[in-house]
């Protein structure tokens, strides 16, 4: 295609430092003490104010946006945003540093407006400005708009607004610099003729600018947020103010609804959508949606709380790790938690797609550490029980339980719902089949002495049970022997031998393979011999102290490749990773299984839902 002028950010190489672009007037105004009010370059900290609060009006509509909990009965397009949108649409904000530039050299061409009063907005002056807004910013923007689909110049600059799938606020900053410069210009004419009329105020133009920015988001939201009730009682206004309906038929057809704001300009040119209407009625309705699958996680603490789509987009997309600038945040985040644990159920976090099906994840609105208050036990059981009787009405065929949720001595790993509910149509499944094939498939062939920890407890007897039968010598490290003796009794009798307990760190200081199921502190790893693998089934995970040894993540499964709309990150794992119970979940609906997978874990089964998971496309992660 060739660089065609003013297609691509001449600051697109810089990545974060594009930021620095700011920095000429952060100095000035600075250096001149442009917060105090008789200082003359006091207009740089208002345009500095105004950019900081434009760039705030679309986070916040973004927030809104990916609040499924709330928003997903009247999402306009049904997909998932996915990572490959999310990085496209990274940097929607270069139009605000090209916008400051602008409005800093208009400001320096025409000294006079350095010194518009802060206040009033009169009558006057917003007449002025909605007037021309009508007549000339819209006709105009319609007019370009529509240019901008013709061929040549569609494929140069336009096509990328339309590029990406789903309609998201920050999808408005997706354009080319060209564009945004003919925008921008199109949004300093009310202003303009505001000025010259002498009602200019800066009041106004914040107003202005804000106003547009607040429906440019809104139109990309992708939720309809403007009530059908609105239009039948006044019937002119679906005129006068278009929708996230309206506009997402744009993004998606291309040919019809090309107005900014004001569908009367689509009225004129006969570019109006038939459907518009009908459509709109129905969103604003809201469609209701059942997943066929849920895996039911919780929150991990309070930093984490904050890796979530309706936060912030971006880092939800990226493996979960503490950030310096999540501290400013915390505070509010520890509020939250104190509020959710007062009043609140389980909520929708994320979604995709997989093989058209929709996938959900919920959250219990409950932490990790109070999953270790005794005290806080029945509400959180009650919470699950809650979840499931839900997901049991909606349809969901398949739940799978998160992390904690399935704790062996919160509910017995799922036991105590499917008991207390025998009719239950949804499977409830702790996954944990596949979690012991994904750390026994870990284990190189050919190992011949592994040392396990936590090794009673529901992933430790089955990773004992199937290695013993495979003549791997299984230290089994516990203090009792009485739960020894159980599982070793559960083994064929020809392989009881590979069975052995024992009781002290020191019996493994010759192993090499340590697969960790109980919390291990730096005195006990200290045994392990150089060279040592510690795999992992621990939640949290334990720290690696030692630097002669490798560590092993939790055990984890990419999800197919055909899987759509996914968007966020599972906790720490990479891109397109899940927990292997999260994939458990997702084999036991696609193999259509009939069974609950609750409480012991079939040793037989380990291998089956192996194959069943390669078979189904996920891989190892
Ligand atoms: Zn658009
Ligand atoms: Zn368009």
């Amino acid at each position: 295609m060739g660089a065609a002028l003013l297609a691509s950010w001449p600051w697109d190489n810089l990545g974060f430092y594009k930021y620095l672009l700011y920095g000429p007037l952060v100095g000035k105004a600075v250096a001149s003490r442009a917060w105090e009010a008789a200082s003359p370059d006091r207009w740089i900290l208002l345009l500095l104010l105004l950019f900081g609060l434009r760039a705030l009006t679309y986070q916040l509509w973004s927030s809104y946006s990916n609040m499924l909990f709330a928003t997903r009965r009247r999402r306009v397009v049904r997909d998932g945003v996915d990572f490959h949108q999310i990085d496209k649409e990274w940097d929607w904000d270069n139009f605000l540093i090209l916008h400051v530039l602008m409005a800093a050299t208009a400001l320096y061409a025409f000294p006079s407006l350095r010194h518009l009063p802060l206040w009033p907005v009169d009558a006057r002056g917003l007449a002025i400005t909605a007037l021309v807004h009508a007549a000339a910013t819209e006709p105009l923007a319609y007019a370009a708009h529509r240019a901008f689909h013709g061929g040549r110049l569609y494929a140069r600059y336009h096509s990328l607004h339309h590029s990406t799938r789903v309609p998201q606020p920050f999808t408005a900053g997706l354009a080319t610099p060209l564009e945004h410069m003919v925008l921008g210009s199109l949004m300093a004419l009310p202003l303009a003729a505001a000025c010259a009329a002498g009602s200019g105020s800066v009041a106004l133009a914040f107003a202005y600018v804000l106003g547009f920015d607040f429906l440019r988001a809104m139109g990309h939201c992708n939720i309809e947020v403007v009530p059908n009730s609105l239009f039948q009682a006044v019937p002119v206004l679906r005129y006068l103010i278009y929708t996230p309906t309206y506009h997402a038929i744009h993004h998606t057809k291309k040919e019809a609804n090309f107005c900014l704001f004001m569908p009367l300009f689509d009225l004129l040119g006969g570019t109006i959508d038939p459907q518009s209407w009908e459509m709109h009625k129905k969103m604003s309705a809201g469609v209701d949606e059942v997943p066929d699958f849920v895996f039911l996680a919780h929150v991990v603490d309070v930093m984490q709380s904050l890796h979530v789509p309706f936060v912030l987009r971006t880092f939800a997309s990226t493996p979960f790790s503490v950030q310096l600038f999540l501290l400013p945040m915390w505070p509010f985040a520890f509020l939250v938690m104190l509020a959710m644990w007062v009043w609140s159920k389980t909520f929708v976090i994320s979604c995709y797609n997989l093989r058209g099906r929709l996938h959900q994840i919920w959250a219990v609105p409950r932490y990790g550490f109070q999953y270790f208050l005794p005290f806080a036990k029945d509400g959180i059981n009650k919470q699950i029980e809650l979840a499931i009787l839900r997901a049991d009405k909606m349809g969901v065929k398949v739940l799978s339980l998160a992390a904690l949720n399935k704790n062996e001595a919160l509910n017995g790993g799922g036991t105590l719902f499917v008991n207390k509910h025998p009719d239950l149509r949804v499977r409830v499944v702790h996954g944990n089949t596949l979690t012991a094939a994904v750390i026994l498939n870990e284990i190189p062939k050919g190992t011949a002495e592994v040392f396990l920890t936590g090794a009673t407890s529901k992933l430790g007897r089955a990773i004992a049970l199937y290695l013993c039968k495979k003549r791997v010598r299984v230290m089994m490290m516990t203090l009792s022997t009485e739960r020894f003796q159980k599982i070793q009794k559960e083994a064929p009798a020809e392989f009881q031998q590979y069975l052995v307990q024992v009781t002290k760190y020191p019996s493994a200081q010759h192993c090499r393979t340590w697969i960790v199921g109980k919390w291990l502190s730096p005195r006990e790893q200290r045994w392990a011999p150089p060279g040592t693998h510690f795999h992992q089934f621990v939640v949290p995970p334990i720290f690696g102290f030692r630097r002669d040894c490798t560590y092993g993540k939790l055990a984890a499964m990419r999800l197919p490749k055909d899987v759509q709309g996914l968007g966020a990150c599972e906790y720490s794992l990479e891109r397109g990773a899940v927990h292997a119970c999260h994939a458990g979940g997702v084999v036991h609906f696609l193999e259509g299984y009939t069974h609950h997978e609750v409480g012991a874990i079939d040793v037989d089964r380990i291998d089956v839902v192996w194959e069943a998971a390669l078979k189904h496309g996920l891989q190892p992660a």
